[in-house]
């Protein structure tokens, strides 16, 4: 296991379509325990694959039990309402914006294992399942603020 390098906006890589994953052999669980690590030490709360350099359609999203729901393949499939939460990126460090996400979210995926498996969340986690989603289409939550925001260290 290894942490991997977590590129920056400017780099290319963020802004391709990922590929599905259709094979699910220790090389992708590989690339999953390596994407757990890189999440813990960035204290994120989500991490997609093309973060860290791999056009697979595969996200990390911290759960509102501080467990790790691994998504592979993932679709959004119903969402209602609306937030507006504060969004920053691992790959856009020191940037902080206002936007506007569904205030509930269902997304299907599979997990490494190949299983399915579904999940409805609201808050904080519905955001990370679209922000990540984005992550594999190629798109920043940039494209998604309003406002931006200014933290005082
Ligand atoms: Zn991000």
């Amino acid at each position: 296991m290894a942490i991997r390098n977590i590129v920056k906006e400017g780099d290319e890589v963020l802004a391709k379509v990922c590929r599905p994953v259709t094979v699910f052999d220790d090389r992708l669980h590989t690339l999953v325990q390596d994407m757990k690590e890189t999440l813990a030490k960035a204290n994120g709360a989500g991490l997609a694959a093309p973060q860290v350099g791999v056009l697979k359609r595969l996200a990390l999203v911290v759960d509102d039990d501080d467990s790790v729901l691994v998504l592979i393949n993932p679709v959004i499939v119903e969402t209602e309402g609306e937030q507006c939460p504060t969004e920053g990126c691992l790959s856009v460090p020191g940037v902080w914006g206002k936007t506007r996400r569904p205030a509930k979210v269902t997304v299907e995926a599979v997990d490494e294992n190949g299983k399915p498996v579904r999940y409805t969340r609201t808050g904080i986690v519905a955001v990370c399942f679209c922000h990540e989603i984005d992550h594999l289409d190629g798109h920043l939550y940039r494209e998604h603020v309003t406002e931006y925001v200014l933290f005082d260290d």
